[in-house]
């Protein structure tokens, strides 16, 4: 099968992360298609393959390639997908046209999946002599909450050096910045809107706090500055409060983002906001509830020795730092890990998503030739 025909396969199997929703089809949501299919090719190989259990019907896919070299790496890509609202392409039909190949996930990140199939499938097959070992781990759960690689790395997984599928346009990603979400609420007390002034409202003290976040936002990108990932950052993603137009509302939650860089502690950024908003002395309280944290991706140096290999493998290419987050932070602690992959992110989660067919024919040969001369 060419990695075409293996990437047609995979995005013709819908893995769509709910991400919280609850109106995703169960015919399109979740892993457990592409899962399967995953786990068949792997199986035809007659490699060990195992399943491991992240969530209900959610199962990440680890598989060896097992040589007598002393080398191993670790190639991981995730096989959930975000929802496919607006689409202006089918998203499950896998068009072929102009050397693209289009539909959801094509880009983000099947072609990373194809690619690092065909390049393991292809070890499997002609076992060049001092080949390094490859494990290959299909993961549950990136665009989401990171799920799949956090329960990955506890099944202590050891290599040298690991490879993150993601669409880089075939450069090598050494550095992104991690992220931490939380939410915020107000309190207050609710009345007829006839009479406002019996009540207290959430909205009204959310306003303040808003504008406060605000304030602490652009200290923030002022504070300090990384030489490759730019300045630490804070967004106000959404606000919810009220239940009705003739009602003053008692509850008010926003929601935040901030982007972690390296050496970030995810419960400190939320605390130093915290001391920031009560510093103003508002005169009610506001509850903080966490939601998940990815850290930022340490830094791989460039003359990491396996770094300098997969760099010879690639070609020419650029070194690249970005702003989003992927799952090499959460292997990074344990295994060195950069990304890598066909594709370009600005075509990532799009209405027309597609990906370059000759980028991911090159990803599966630069992959093979990695691992086949180390
Ligand atoms: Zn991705």
């Amino acid at each position: 099968m060419t990695v075409t025909e293996l990437l047609q396969n995979l995005v013709r199997r819908p893995s769509i992360n709910p991400m919280g929703r609850t109106d995703i089809p169960s015919d399109l949501a979740h892993e457990s298609r592409v899962t399967a299919y995953l786990e068949g090719q792997l199986k035809s190989l007659g490699v060990e393959c195992h399943r491991q259990p992240v969530a209900a019907g959610r199962d990440n896919l680890i598989a060896f390639y097992r040589t007598d070299s002393p080398i191993t790496y670790l190639w991981e890509a995730h096989q959930d997908t975000v929802p496919v609202d607006g689409m202006t392409v089918e998203p499950f039909a896998a068009v072929l046209r102009d050397g693209k190949l289009f539909g959801r996930g094509a880009c983000d990140v099947k072609a990373g999946i194809a690619c690092m199939l065909a390049a393991f499938a292809r070890l499997v097959r002609e076992k060049p002599v001092g080949s390094a070992n490859v494990i290959l781990a299909f993961t549950v759960d990136e665009e989401h909450t990171f799920l799949g690689v956090q329960e990955l790395m506890k099944a202590n997984l050891t290599a040298d050096f690991a490879v993150v599928a993601e669409p880089t346009l075939l450069n090598v990603v050494t550095t992104h910045k991690g992220v931490v979400r939380w939410q915020l609420e107000t309190g207050g007390r609710a009345c007829h809107s006839s009479r406002p002034d019996e009540g207290v409202s959430a909205v009204y003290r959310m306003a303040k706090v808003v504008a406060a976040v605000e304030e602490y936002a652009e200290k923030l990108r002022t504070s300090r500055s990384h030489p490759r990932l730019g300045s630490p950052t804070l967004s106000v993603g959404m606000i919810a409060g009220g239940v009705s137009p003739n009602t003053v509302p008692d509850q008010c939650v926003i929601q935040l983002d901030r982007r972690l860089l390296p050496g970030e502690d995810a419960q400190a950024a939320i605390d130093d906001l915290s001391a920031f908003l009560a510093a103003r002395d508002f005169g009610f309280s506001i509850a903080t509830k966490r939601h998940f944290a990815c850290p930022a991706l340490s830094p791989t140096a460039d003359d990491h020795p396996h770094l300098q290999r997969f760099a010879k493998a690639i070609g020419p290419h650029e070194k690249l730092a970005v702003p989003y987050g992927t799952d090499a932070s959460s292997i990074s602690p344990t295994i060195p890990a950069v990304v890598f992959g066909p594709g370009d992110i600005a075509q990532a989660h799009t209405k027309d998503e597609w990906v370059e067919l000759a980028q991911v024919e090159r990803a599966a040969d630069i992959l093979f030739r990695f691992a086949a001369f180390p």
